[in-house]
């Protein structure tokens, strides 16, 4: 495999695609060595045909608003890799929402999916439909007409989505709704249901505790713990509460949060009744990081401003793609901070990760740290298969073995001479040989 080579071939066929492009090089530079010593999957064209999702679906969305009025969206499902699984990954509805992000999210899924060891290939959807500001008649429409069309292409054994940013339980019941509606019947089609008609405990906290998890595993292996340390956290969605409120547990305190308008900074720490009052913001829909800073004196909001020049022991961005970038991460490094794990999908630009590397620090990518939410997606699914409801207790315990085998697998393939892990290069490298080797056995289809 020649990197540069791939990457110009690929830029050539999908001009414009920065996002998917910038995940793909990621992977491809970190599995190099090890694609180059194994002869097989030259001579099958691994790699060739794994940068290319299997299908891409686009269709349009009409829906009328409350006034009456049509509008119509763009609706995604990129089916990348079904390999080792049925296809699974999330859907997003926001107003970035691009061929090139689904690709991205979609191909990170592939790995990120693989580590979790459970069976489940990747995938990822959406819309550039944006549900806030809407009314709840209004993202119902909009989900009914959008499963109009993903339904034709999804099932319990051939594709089964989740949500992403801006798709929570009420929207994948909606979606579901109509799904159950068109099929006549009620598999686990969909994960991240209600708990009353499917959905599994610990869901939707599963990535936020996941993250800290993974990071604790990290800090660990380091002789170190969260108790005491000052956490910066950027978002405050689903990824971000939960984690969030498992840093709280073991003793460690959340200094920031953040919004796309600014961020807050409060010093004494995003307590677990500062959440409960975030979380009714957020129900309400409404613009959740400034009132923070009304309610709590203690909170100062920074408008138009990301938290990462605020000194903190350790940084778990969580709210979306190409959040912190070489400056940020300086600012991180000349501030003390000396753990950096990414909650959200790929938010550190290269460069960023290149001055983590540079400086030795515990740096961990979102395909392995993140990947608690879709592992506990798969726990849903087994769950529905079996007709049953584990206990919170028991999602929760799955869910940390699962956490500590991925860090393993990370250390195992990311560990270098000098003792340094490359989380990045080890998560890659597992995520890489399941799916190859499996595609191998299956010959050229
Ligand atoms: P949510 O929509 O629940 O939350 C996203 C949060 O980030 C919101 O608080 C949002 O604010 C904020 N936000 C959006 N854009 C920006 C920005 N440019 N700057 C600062 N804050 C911003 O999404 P999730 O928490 O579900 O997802 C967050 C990330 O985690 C995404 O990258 C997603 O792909 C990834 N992820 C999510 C999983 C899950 O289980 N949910 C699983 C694995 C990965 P506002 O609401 O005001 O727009």
């Amino acid at each position: 495999m020649n990197v540069n080579k791939l990457i110009q071939n690929l830029e050539a066929r999908h001009p414009g695609e920065v996002e998917y492009l910038q995940a793909v090089r990621e992977v491809l530079e970190s599995i190099e060595e090890i694609y180059n010593e194994n002869h097989q999957f030259e001579a099958y064209s691994i790699i060739e045909r794994l940068v290319e999702p299997d299908k891409v679906h686009i269709f349009r969305v009409p829906w009328v608003d409350d006034n009456g009025k049509v509008f119509v969206n763009i609706g995604y499902r990129v089916q990348f890799n079904n390999a080792i699984g049925p296809y699974k990954g999330g859907l997003r509805f926001h107003p970035s929402v691009n061929l090139s992000i689904l690709k991205f999210l979609g191909f990170e899924q592939i790995f990120k999916n693989s580590l979790t060891s459970l069976p489940m290939g990747g995938a990822k959807g959406g819309s550039d439909f944006n549900p806030k500001g809407k009314s709840n008649m209004e993202i119902m429409r909009f989900c009914h007409s959008f499963m109009l069309e993903l339904s034709k292409i999804i099932g319990p054994d051939t594709d089964i989505p989740a949500g992403d940013i801006g798709v929570g339980t009420k929207e994948i019941g909606y979606l579901y709704g109509m799904y159950k509606k068109l099929s006549d019947e009620h598999t686990g089609v969909l994960t991240g249901k209600g708990i009353n008609w499917g959905g599994s405990l610990i869901r939707p906290e599963a990535t936020g505790f996941g993250a800290v998890y993974f990071t604790d595993e990290m800090l660990r292996m380091n002789g170190d713990t969260f108790k005491g340390k000052r956490v910066a956290l950027s978002g405050f969605g689903n990824v971000a509460w939960g984690a969030a409120q498992k840093i709280n547990q073991l003793g460690g305190k959340v200094i920031t949060l953040s919004g796309p308008d600014g961020f807050i900074h409060d010093e004494e720490g995003i307590t677990d009744e500062k959440i409960d009052f975030m979380l009714e913001l957020r129900a309400s829909n409404e613009d959740i990081v400034k009132p923070f800073s009304f309610e709590y004196s203690s909170a100062k909001f920074y408008q138009g401003k990301r938290p990462w020049d605020i000194p903190c022991d350790i940084a778990i961005p969580c709210a979306t793609q190409n959040e912190l970038d070489k400056q940020d991460a300086e600012n991180l490094v000349k501030n003390g901070c000396t753990c950096i794990t990414e909650g959200a999908n790929m938010p550190c630009t290269p460069e960023a990760i290149e001055v983590f590397h540079r400086n030795k620090m515990l740096y961990a990518p979102g395909k392995a740290v993140n990947a608690g939410g879709v592992a506990t997606s798969g726990l849903e699914m087994s769950q529905n298969a079996m007709k049953l409801n584990w206990h919170a207790e028991e999602v929760d315990k799955r869910l940390q073995e699962i956490m500590t085998k991925i860090h393993v697998e990370c250390v195992k393939y990311g560990k270098e001479e000098d003792g340094y892990v490359d989380y990045m290069k080890g998560a890659n490298i597992a995520g890489f040989l399941k799916v190859a080797n499996a595609m191998l056995d299956m010959g050229v289809v």
